[in-house]
C-alpha cells in the first residue's frame, strides 16, 4: 500500500509549501480520514479531541477550496465559519487557517469576546472569506447584521461537546438556523452524547464518520503518577516537585479561579515565575500569559479546566493536578496537555483523602491504575466529603418537612 501525503492529497502547491514549512510531512490519522471526504466535498462527523491535529483536518479542504476559486465577498459576509467553545482554542484555529493560507490572500478574521467588537467589526467591514468564533459574539454581531452567513459555503462546529458543556447549544441553534441549507459542514466532538448525536443529524448531510481514539483512552506516552498528600501539605509538595529541573515547563490545574490565583502567587513567592490562567481575567491577560508560557518566560501555568481547554503548547513537560476534577474526562483533557506531537509527558496527581472518589472514577475511565509516587493510599474517603458537590457551592441547612403525603393518603383512604 502507497503512503498517504499531502501532495497526494492533490493539495495546491502554496498549501503544500506552507505545510513543509511548519514541519508537516505526513498526515495524522484523523486527517487521513477526514481530507479526502471534505476535498471531495462531503460532510465530515469527526470524533477526535484535540492534539489529534483535527484543526488541519478541517482548515486543509476549506482553504484548497478557496485556493481555487478565488471571490470577493459581500460586506460583512464570509464563506467560511468555524465555531469553537474558547477564545484561546478559536484563537489558535485562526493561527492555524493562516499559517497553511499564507500566500493565498484570504482575508481570517476573529469574532470572540472579552475584546473590543468594534476591530472586528470594522475587519468584518471589507467582507471575510473565514471567520472563526466563539457562538456569544459570533451571535452579537450577526445580530446587529455585522457578520452574514446566509452564504456562507462552509460551516465548522468544533469541540461539540464541550460547547454542550457551557450551554451555547441555544446560540449554536441560532447560527445554524441562519446557515444556508447549501453548504458543507464539519463537526467535532471528543464524545457523542446524545445531544450531540441528534445535533449532527441535524447539521450534517451524509456524513463520513471519522473516530480516533475516545476521551478514554489516556496517550501512551504519559506516565501518571498520584501523591496520596493532606490538603494542607500540597503546596510544600509542589515547592518541592518544582525543585526539579525536570519540571521545564508545567500547567498545574486547580478546580476554582480562586485556588489557581492562590497557587500562582504563591509559586511566585518562592521565585518559581508562575501566570494564573482563567476565565475571570480579561482576554488580553490571557493571552499574555499565554504568550509568557510559550515563550518560556513562564515557567508554571496555573490553570482551571476551561481556560486550559485545548492550549497547544508544545514541550509541557509535566501537567499536575493540583486539585483532581470532578468529571473524571476533565483529567483526561488536562493530561492531554503534555506529550503532544509524539513527545513524552509527565502527569501527577495530588490526591487528599476527599478526592479519593475522583481519583477512583478517573482510573476507572482510563483502566490505568496510578503508580504512587508518595504517601499512602487510603483505605476509604473522609465520610464528611460529598463527590458530587462542587467546592464553591454553599449547602444551607433546611428544616425537617413534614411527610409530604399524609393529607393525600388520608383523603384517598375517605
Ligand atoms: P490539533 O489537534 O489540531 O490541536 O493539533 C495538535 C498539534 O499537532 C498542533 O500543534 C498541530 O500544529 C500539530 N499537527 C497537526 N497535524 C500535524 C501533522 N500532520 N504533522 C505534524 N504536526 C501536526
Amino acid at each position: 500500500m502507497t503512503e498517504t501525503t499531502f501532495a497526494s492529497l492533490g493539495f495546491a502547491s502554496t498549501i503544500l509549501h506552507a505545510l513543509t514549512a511548519n514541519g508537516f510531512t505526513k498526515p495524522t490519522p484523523i486527517q487521513e480520514g477526514a481530507i479526502p471526504a471534505g476535498l471531495a466535498g462531503r460532510d465530515v462527523l469527526g470524533i477526535a479531541q484535540t492534539g489529534t491535529g483535527k484543526t488541519a483536518a478541517f482548515a486543509l479542504p476549506i482553504l484548497q477550496h478557496m485556493a481555487a476559486n478565488k471571490l470577493h465577498n459581500r460586506r460583512f459576509a464570509t464563506r467560511a465559519l468555524i465555531l469553537a467553545p474558547t477564545r484561546e482554542l478559536a484563537t489558535q484555529i485562526e493561527q492555524e487557517f493562516k499559517k497553511f493560507g499564507a500566500g493565498l490572500g484570504l482575508n481570517t478574521v476573529l469574532v470572540v469576546g472579552g475584546v473590543g467588537r468594534m476591530g472586528q467589526v470594522n475587519r468584518m467591514s471589507r467582507g471575510a472569506d473565514i471567520v472563526v468564533g466563539t457562538p456569544g459574539r459570533v451571535c452579537d454581531l450577526m445580530n446587529t447584521r455585522n457578520l452574514l452567513i446566509d452564504q456562507c459555503q462552509f460551516f465548522v462546529l468544533d469541540e461539540a461537546d464541550r460547547m454542550l458543556d457551557l450551554g451555547f447549544m441555544p446560540d449554536i441553534r441560532k447560527v445554524v438556523a441562519a446557515l444556508p441549507a447549501r453548504r458543507q459542514s464539519a463537526l467535532f466532538s471528543a464524545t457523542m452524547p446524545g445531544e450531540i448525536t441528534g445535533l449532527a443529524e441535524g447539521l450534517l448531510r451524509d456524513p463520513v464518520r471519522v473516530a480516533i481514539a475516545s476521551v478514554s483512552s489516556t496517550p501512551l506516552k504519559i506516565t501518571q503518577h498520584v501523591h496520596f498528600v493532606d490538603a494542607g501539605g500540597k503546596r510544600s509538595l509542589l515547592n518541592q516537585l518544582l525543585k526539579d529541573p525536570s519540571f521545564t515547563r508545567a500547567i498545574v490545574f486547580t478546580r476554582t479561579k480562586r485556588g489557581a490565583d492562590k497557587v500562582a502567587l504563591q509559586l511566585n513567592q518562592e521565585k518559581i515565575s508562575s501566570a494564573p490562567m482563567h476565565g475571570n481575567l480579561g482576554q488580553n491577560a490571557r493571552q499574555r500569559a499565554l504568550d509568557a508560557f510559550k515563550a518560556g518566560e513562564v515557567r508554571v501555568l496555573v490553570a482551571t479546566d476551561l481556560a486550559a481547554r485545548g492550549i497547544d503548547v508544545n514541550g509541557v513537560s509535566h501537567v499536575v493536578n493540583y486539585e483532581l476534577p470532578n468529571e473524571p474526562e476533565s483529567y483526561v483533557h488536562r493530561i492531554g496537555r503534555t506529550a503532544r506531537n509524539g513527545a513524552e509527558g509527565i502527569a501527577v496527581a495530588f490526591c487528599d483523602s476527599t478526592e479519593l472518589p475522583y481519583l477512583n472514577q478517573i482510573e476507572k475511565l482510563t483502566g490505568i491504575k496510578m503508580h504512587v509516587a508518595s504517601g499512602i493510599r487510603p483505605a476509604h474517603a473522609t465520610p464528611a466529603h460529598k463527590p458530587a458537590r462542587h467546592p464553591d457551592l454553599v449547602v444551607r441547612k433546611v428544616k425537617p418537612r413534614r411527610p409530604q403525603y399524609a393529607g393525600a393518603k388520608t383523603t384517598r383512604a375517605a
